[in-house]
């Protein structure tokens, strides 16, 4: 019997997403990237006038925020669109000032709360992928296969600097590792489902392996586990 609910966890651009998507298709399953709905909370925090070093205001949006993660209703290379009470905001939760802000949107108990409980409901129904931070070690510690992908962090700046050349944003190298090591470093110590590798976790390091060397290895522990 293959794992009916398996999480990926890993720091910024270690490939969980990639990986995510391609192996909830080639299973059936639901994708869900839960960090796009952290990225949602903070596009409409910048957007809509809300302070994100306002940990009660911010709160209250996340818990007021409709957030739905639907398949994709454009075919211009998303994964998935992410609705904000009913906006698209796919792309524009990837902009640079997201980047930079949501580690901190996300450090919030309360944030956490409302997008943890959301998490479950959706997992709930089995036959899902989902991706994050804490997705194994605190969403769904009962996974029935947990996985943690890493790389170095020059390699993941790497692969972060080529995506933003190729929507055409010129940004030096150095500033995307110093975002990367920044974000990283937020995510990692934060009191509240710091980043770690999840209890019983599979830990896979991608530096230097291909897509498909990856997700090859990642579909050798889904067929193997034991759930
Ligand atoms: O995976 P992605 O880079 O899109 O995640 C954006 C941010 O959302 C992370 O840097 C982290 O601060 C937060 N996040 C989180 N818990 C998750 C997923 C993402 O705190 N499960």
């Amino acid at each position: 019997m293959l794992p009916s609910t398996i999480t990926i966890d890993g720091p910024v651009a270690s490939g969980k997403s990639t990986i995510g998507y391609l192996l909830a298709r080639r299973l059936g399953y639901l994708y869900l990237d839960t960090g796009a709905m952290y990225r949602a909370v903070t596009w409409a925090a910048l957007t809509r006038g809300v302070s994100v070093e306002d940990e009660a205001a911010v709160t209250a949006l996340a818990e007021s925020l409709r957030i739905d993660v639907v398949p994709p209703t454009a075919d211009d290379g998303r994964q998935y669109t992410v609705l904000a009470d009913g906006e698209d905001v796919t792309w524009e939760i990837r902009r640079p000032e997201v980047d930079g802000t949501v580690s901190v949107v996300s450090a919030y108990a309360g944030v956490r709360r409302a997008m943890v409980a959301q998490q479950r409901r959706i997992a709930a129904a089995g036959r899902v992928v989902m991706v994050g931070r804490d997705i194994g070690s605190v969403v769904l510690p009962d996974a029935d296969l947990k996985l943690y992908l890493d790389a170095s962090p020059q390699e993941r700046a790497r692969r972060r600097w080529l995506e933003r050349q190729a929507r055409g944003e010129e940004v030096p190298y150095e500033e995307v590792l110093a975002m990367t090591l920044r974000r990283d470093e937020i995510d990692s110590h934060r009191a509240i489902s710091p980043l770690r590798v999840p209890e019983g976790a599979v830990v896979i390091d991608t530096t230097g392996l291909t897509v498909e060397d990856v997700l090859a290895a990642v579909l050798r522990h889904v067929e193997n586990a034991d759930p």
